[in-house]
């Protein structure tokens, strides 16, 4: 186990597209590790392998505490509603910004062993879900940011 450096806004590893993962191998398993250490150590909800510097298509969530979700290869296959709330990142600390996201998704996926799943998510873990996606195709909660929020 191990807290990786994570890479902060401006960096171009995380403007870049992410590759798939095509074997499960026991190297990504200690990456998927670190990334659930890495993030909880900073308090987050959730962390993509670009954060950490490895461009592959891997995330780890836990929108609630102690259930953790593991996302390789990630695709939202449905989106359904509109709801725009605050949103952060582990990359930018210290800053947030209101965002518009889908109410629920659908959310396909592999998990740590390679087993295809599928949930429907709303709430934190529907905004987690996309925010993380989006890491994996290079793109940031700024882009899409409606304005800053400043907390009092
Ligand atoms: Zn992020």
């Amino acid at each position: 186990m191990a807290i990786l450096n994570i890479v902060k806004f401006g960096d171009d590893l995380l403007r870049k597209r992410c590759r798939p993962i095509d074997e499960i191998t026991p190297k990504i398993k200690t990456l998927i590790d670190d990334m659930i250490d890495t993030m909880r150590k900073a308090d987050g909800c959730g962390l993509a392998a670009p954060q950490v510097g490895i461009l592959r298509r891997l995330a780890v969530i836990e929108a609630e505490e102690g259930v953790v979700h593991v996302l390789i290869n990630p695709e939202i296959v449905k989106r359904e509603g509109e709801e725009e709330e605050v949103e952060g990142c582990l990359s930018n600390p210290g800053k947030w910004g209101y965002v518009k996201r889908p109410a629920k998704v659908t959310l396909r996926a592999l998990d740590r062993d390679g087993v295809p799943y599928e949930i429907e998510a709303e709430g934190l873990l529907c905004r987690a879900i996309c925010h993380e996606c989006d890491h994996l195709d290079g793109k940031l909660y700024t882009d899409f940011q409606t304005k800053p929020y400043i907390p009092d």
